[in-house]
């Protein structure tokens, strides 16, 4: 019996064999057909500094593997070389400024060159760019992190116990509480004797435990090797990245030291993929701004602006639009500082040393693209160029820094853009922040008091069509329980304004780009003001008074003004990571 099984599993051994013999010469043969060269990876001596080059996750997707680099040239050894997605991959990396030579190869070379992914994550625990955390601890973690309080008694638990993995513990914890509590930053602070470690979610900071400096220091060394930065030097500022698996997802993460008067302090940034999942329909925006909208996502090209401070949602919104524009027929392509989640069938790439979002912008505009997304306008030429490209038939999506909708135009204005090409290149512009939604299990409902009920009345007043107030105006307000963390909040929800280019606009901008001259002339588009669209969203309970006002400017009881949706701005994020908008 036992011989017979030997026989026949010899035999399917021998069958595999020859299958993967038949393929290696299918392949050999046809390359040359094809115009590609041949290479059998199992002979060959892969380079290291190849295999990290490409995600094993993406390179297992696309069936592919860098195998050699040597400066700027990329050897790609691939199944299907003609396959749209990897040629994708190499307009990529050509716009990374690499040059890449694909070769043809067979299954069993690519199987045989993924295993070199296990060498990479194995061979030394702390190796840059990759934290060795198992996903199964990092998700046994999560599930038992509710609120703030289990982190607390996580790590009082981890630090009780005479433990040799107290640093790695920690930061595993530390890790899956802000993933666990949907924690945009992990802030650390040496201050005294403690260290503290604050999470900022819903975009606002919250204490969550005090680690002991010995611990810090230590985990600190281990964070900086990881992100890629200098070990010994304390008197710089740093910045690099690195990334861990949960088991389900990816999650980079984007780091930055400062130098202290004791030590340093570490910011994380936390890109969790899952957090962001970007649809029009997750904005939950406003029906009349949604339409505007939507109208202009049709054409086939122009100019979309979003403006706001930092931290105010511009690249959600953004990342929305381009999925809802996105289909078989375009080609999206993007520049952004940095990449923050990678979405399905659109070209991204990100500034870098000597990538700049100009040289990006003409290196994308030689790509055919249909659709362009800019990270940000910063410059004139920047400025010039994504008019330019609006008026030669693409549609263009980016992003200002200003306050309110109408300050755009004279933002860019500033920029050296002549007002005259506004009506040809501008489809809309929008302006927006974001308001922590109340939590649907604590919040409370009160009937507002005088001046609040003046407050709202004035803003409605701008509202082109305002809902109507009952003699009683019910509102809600955050207490705080389990479910939200005690914060009163859960998620965040934007508010936003547009002004849609129309002959009025054009000849309001060309005339006086002050914004009162121009929300005069967008008057008759009937789209609410930001405060007029949170307001709203004060009335459905979505949010509360009090927040509104932390995010806009609210007349003050009894004042008449007119809301020009200019505002003092959000609490500024962490000025040194400007890029997360
Ligand atoms: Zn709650």
């Amino acid at each position: 019996m036992t011989m017979v099984q030997f026989t026949n599993s010899e035999d399917s051994l021998h069958a595999a064999d020859r299958r993967a013999g038949e393929e290696e010469r299918y392949i050999q043969q046809i390359a040359p057909t094809l115009g590609y060269g041949y290479v059998y990876l199992r002979g060959y001596s892969i380079n290291p500094e190849a295999i990290p080059l490409l995600p094993e996750k993406r390179a297992r997707e696309l069936e592919v593997v860098c195998f050699d680099i040597k400066q700027k040239n990329i050897s790609l050894a691939a199944k299907k070389p003609t396959d749209p997605k990897v040629q994708a991959l190499v307009q990529e990396f050509a716009l990374r400024k690499y040059t890449v030579t694909i070769f043809m190869c067979s299954t069993q070379s690519l199987e045989h060159a993924w295993k070199r992914y296990a060498d990479i994550t194995t061979s030394s625990a702390e190796k840059k760019g990759v934290l060795e955390i198992d996903p199964q601890v990092i998700s046994q973690l999560m599930t038992k992190i509710k609120a703030v309080s289990d982190v607390q008694s996580e790590l009082k638990s981890i630090n009780t116990i005479n433990n040799s993995r107290r640093i790695s513990e920690t930061i595993e914890l530390l890790f899956a509480g802000a993933i666990a509590l949907k924690a945009s930053d992990v802030h650390i602070e040496p201050e005294g004797a403690a260290v503290r470690v604050r999470y900022r979610f819903d975009g606002v900071l919250h204490d969550i435990v005090d680690v002991d400096s010995y611990i810090y220091e230590r985990m600190l060394s281990r964070l900086k090797l990881l992100s890629g930065m200098i070990l010994n030097s304390k008197k710089v500022a740093q910045d690099g990245r690195f990334t861990f698996d949960t088991g389900e997802r990816h999650i980079e993460v984007r780091s930055s030291i400062i130098p202290g008067a004791q030590s340093e302090s570490i910011v994380m940034r936390i890109l969790d993929p899952s957090v962001a999942s970007f649809s029009m329909e997750n904005l939950r925006l406003n029906p009349r701004i949604k339409e505007a909208i939507l109208a202009e996502l049709k054409k086939p090209n122009g100019l979309i602006i979003t403006s706001g401070p930092t931290g105010s949602g511009k690249t959600t919104a953004l990342y929305a639009f381009l999925k809802e524009a996105h289909n078989d027929g375009v080609k999206i392509i993007t520049i952004e500082n940095p990449v923050e989640y990678k979405l399905d069938g659109i070209v991204q790439t990100q500034v870098g040393d000597d990538y700049s979002f100009a040289d990006g912008l003409r290196a994308i505009l030689r790509q055919d693209p249909d659709i362009i997304m800019v990270g940000e306008v910063r410059d004139t030429e920047v400025a010039e160029t994504a008019i330019h490209a609006a008026q030669t038939g693409h549609l263009v999506f980016t992003t200002l820094h200003t306050n309110s909708a109408a300050a755009a135009f004279a933002r860019l204005i500033d920029m050296g853009i002549d007002a005259r090409s506004f009506g040809t290149a501008v489809n809309i512009v929008l302006g927006q922040r974001l308001v922590r939604v109340l939590c649907a299990a604590c919040k409370e409902p009160y009937i507002a008091d005088a001046s609040e009920t003046s407050t709202i009345k004035t803003i409605l007043a701008t509202h082109p069509a305002p809902p109507t107030l009952s003699e009683q105006v019910t509102l809600y307000r955050p207490t705080g329980c389990a479910e939200c963390g005690d914060t009163g909040f859960k998620g965040r929800q934007a508010i936003i304004e547009g002004i849609s280019m129309d002959k009025a606009v054009e000849e309001a901008v060309i005339r006086d780009p002050r914004e009162h001259v121009i929300l005069e002339a967008a008057k008759p588009q009937g789209i609410p003001s930001m405060a007029a669209d949170g307001i709203e969203k004060v009335l459905e309970g979505i949010t509360s008074l009090a927040e509104l006002g932390r995010v806009v400017e609210l007349p003050a009881a009894g004042t008449v003004e007119t809301s020009e949706g200019t505002t003092p701005g959000a609490p500024a994020d962490d000025d040194f990571l400007k890029h997360v908008v």
